[in-house]
């Protein structure tokens, strides 16, 4: 393609039908440029300079190995976060707002509570939280520590001074600490499954995405021995797949838990169980152990 220096709105066209997406191809190009997508609307006339249509040919040719937009540009909005995302952490979804609205619902704004998210990954669970309860204290594990400094980096730039990074398989590296909410977003999809081999999820770290051939090997083990770590009056809520609300509940009914319910996402499917914990176990003084 040795045409002579293109402007905005041509190049944004010859890029929208290669990847037969109007969205990514302003996102790319907005990148490139450093500019808002917004920028470029005003800007359509504007000649674009040759090393910028270079680095914009490169971008293009990434996304069209299908890259996912994500990872090319290394952000990602969250909750009102933008956080810097790589290969190292799954890319964070809209649908998972909804652990976040649901577990602040729980969240008094007048008291401090302490918050566990187990496998973090760019934080963005973890620091949601953290920034709508300032007074609270969030523990946030990883067993990845790529991951970790991700979200250590994205702890930093939204100066968030409120979450423990700690390194560790799920409850692992948390001695006899306890909690007033375990959050997690764990890993659920079907190790068989053939999305897997398609789309973005080809290139997100599959240790953040499977979990056995039922998809449920995390969460049984995060149900398990969540209660070791909940005050009474505590709450785990996890994210799982569409079709695993009834599996969940069943688990959090065996282990102990009450008051079970499933929510659903945007698009109306089962997304985030969770349940009322209300045993003396590990920890015994409710909202006040160390
Ligand atoms: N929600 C993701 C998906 O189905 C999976 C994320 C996860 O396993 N936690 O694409």
């Amino acid at each position: 393609m040795n045409r002579p220096a293109s402007n905005i709105r041509r190049a944004l066209s010859d890029a929208t039908q290669r990847l037969g997406d109007r969205v990514d191809a302003e996102v790319l190009l907005a990148y490139a440029l450093d500019k808002p997508r917004s920028w470029l609307i005003a800007h359509a006339d504007d000649l674009l300079p040759l090393d910028y249509a270079a680095a914009y040919a490169l971008l293009i040719e990434q996304r069209e190995a299908g890259e996912p937009i994500a990872y090319i540009t290394g952000r990602r909005g969250f909750w009102s976060l933008d956080l810097e995302v790589t290969p190292a952490t799954l890319i964070p979804r809209p649908e998972t707002e909804l652990l976040v609205e649901l577990a602040l619902e729980r969240l008094p704004t007048d008291r401090a509570c302490r918050v566990l998210d187990l496998g973090t990954g760019s934080g963005a669970i973890a620091l949601a939280i953290a920034r709508e309860r300032p007074a609270s204290k969030i523990v946030a594990t990883d067993a990845s520590i790529d991951a970790l400094e991700v979200a250590q980096r994205n702890a930093r730039r939204h100066h968030i001074g409120n979450v423990n990074f700690v390194h560790g398989e799920w409850f692992a590296p948390l001695g006899d600490s306890c909690f007033d909410i375990i959050v997690s977003n764990p890993p659920y999809i079907e190790s068989g499954d053939p999305h897997l081999q398609q789309g973005d999820l080809r290139f997100e770290p599959m240790s953040a995405l499977a979990s056995g051939t039922d998809g449920l090997d995390d969460i049984r083990r995060i149900v398990r021995d969540a209660g070791l770590h909940l005050v009474p009056d505590g709450w785990l809520l996890f994210e799982h797949g569409w079709h695993q609300g009834d599996a969940a509940r069943m688990l959090l009914r065996d282990a102990g838990f009450v008051e079970l319910s499933t929510a659903r996402d945007l698009e109306q499917r089962d997304r985030v169980s969770l349940g009322h914990w209300l045993v003396s176990s590990g920890c015994h003084s409710p909202r006040s152990s160390a």
